[in-house]
């Protein structure tokens, strides 16, 4: 039998998957796991299709290994790991920063297409160079397996300009200074469920989808296409997340400069790893912790959330001209009765009303909304895993 690995490369991370062929609709990958503490101590754990852990080691480094090699051995590691599970690979799909303005749909990598995806590096130089990197291992490995990229941003280029550009001058937008968006392949997943979800006049309708985990976004879409999302040049825009700041007045970066000396690099920090519900609460970046707690800033954490999701609603809503559906996803948006509960309170004035029996939905795609909420509400769990597997097959011709 043959498979796809599916990879989401990090620069300390490495999370895979594998999926056997034929694809079905939504099939579970039959292994999963990941590599973390890359140029640490990294862990590598990889379970089966029940969750059971298989194998569960620490990847030793030789001393003074550099980051980079440090990558290389762990996908190496996984490599072997997967030829001792006599996994037989038809192709890999890789989850991809950016795509630029360029790439509005999943592509086969050749040597010319990663030529292309090099040049996006200064637009995700966290993200972009670590991406790539398990690409050119394999390609070297296994010179005939084929290659797909799917695109964080791919999904968003259907935005009109007016949700593309920012108000600067116009040779950084010709530069590429715009709104690309992210979390793609998410929205994407989600696109394709409305319509059994919802039902087909709702599901083409004005959908704002709430994608909140550690990182957080929201898309506005129409006819399931997407016509405005909170993320912008980088995933620091919009949403108040675990540790990002989301939207904040640029003013306050320059106020850190001066006063505090702040250097590119801590403000990297600040704006990325030291903000968000973590920031905020001084507790911690996971919603978990925070709703088990009882102190004062795990509330204001929480209320913040909440609250500037509200606010990034309405805002989407002029783009979309309208809502017919509220849908939640992501690791808190699927788990987390108390945020869905509180962004639909804060939306109330749009009609929006839950159930709070059917909020106590977990795992499960389902409406949640009240029999009298002008706005349909809905939980539906994410599978971009699954969607990179589906472009792979779809792309190659696989199934
Ligand atoms: P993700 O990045 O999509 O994996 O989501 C991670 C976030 O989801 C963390 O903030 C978790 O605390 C949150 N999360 C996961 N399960 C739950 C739950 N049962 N209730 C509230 N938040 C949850």
């Amino acid at each position: 039998m043959k498979s796809l690995l599916i990879i989401n490369a990090g620069s300390s991370s490495l999370k895979f998957a594998v999926f056997n062929l034929p694809l079905t609709q939504d099939a579970p990958s039959v292994y999963r796991g990941q590599i973390d503490g890359i140029g640490a101590n990294t862990q590598f754990v990889a379970k089966d299709l029940d969750g059971k852990v298989l194998l569960e080691t620490t990847i030793k480094s030789p001393d003074g290994a550099s980051l980079e090699d440090q990558q290389q051995l762990a996908l190496e590691k996984l490599l072997v790991w997967i030829e001792d599970q006599h996994i037989e690979l038809a192709a890999v799909g890789h989850r991809v920063l950016h795509g630029g303005k360029k790439y509005s749909a999943p592509v086969v990598i050749s040597p010319e297409v990663l030529a292309v995806l090099e040049t996006f590096v200064p637009l995700g130089p966290l993200h972009q160079p670590h991406n790539l990197r398990p690409v050119y291992a394999l390609a070297k490995k296994y010179p005939s397996l084929p290659q797909v990229a799917c695109f964080d941003t791919a999904f968003h280029r259907t935005q009109p300009w007016q949700s593309e550009v920012y108000p600067i001058p116009r040779k950084f937008t010709e530069e590429g200074v715009i709104r690309y968006g992210f979390h793609g392949s998410s929205y994407d997943y989600i696109s394709r469920q409305l319509e059994s979800v919802l039902g087909k006049q709702i599901g083409n309708g004005g959908v704002v989808i709430a994608h909140m985990g550690n990182g957080a976004s929201m898309a506005a879409l129409r006819e399931k296409k997407c016509v405005a999302t909170s993320m912008g040049f980088t995933a620091a825009e919009g949403l108040m997340m675990g540790t990002r700041t989301g939207n904040i007045d640029p003013g306050v970066l320059l106020y850190l400069m001066d006063k505090h000396g702040y250097t590119a690099e801590d403000l990297t920090r600040f704006i990325y790893k030291e903000s968000g519900l973590l920031g905020v609460s001084g507790i911690s970046q996971d919603m978990r912790t925070l709703e088990a707690s009882d102190k004062p800033e795990a509330r204001e954490a929480l209320e913040l959330f909440c609250y500037r999701a509200a606010r990034q609603i309405g805002s989407l809503m002029v783009a979309t001209a309208g809502l017919d559906a509220l849908v939640f996803t992501g690791g808190i948006g699927e788990n987390s009765q108390f945020v869905r509960n509180r962004v639909c309170e804060l939306m109330a004035w749009a009609g929006v009303k839950l159930d709070p029996e059917l909020n106590k939905i977990r795992g499960k795609a389902l409406c949640i909304q009240a029999a009298d909420s002008k706005v349909a509400v809905a939980v539906i769990p994410t599978n971009e895993e699954w969607m990179i597997a589906h472009h792979t097959t779809t792309l190659l011709g696989l199934n």
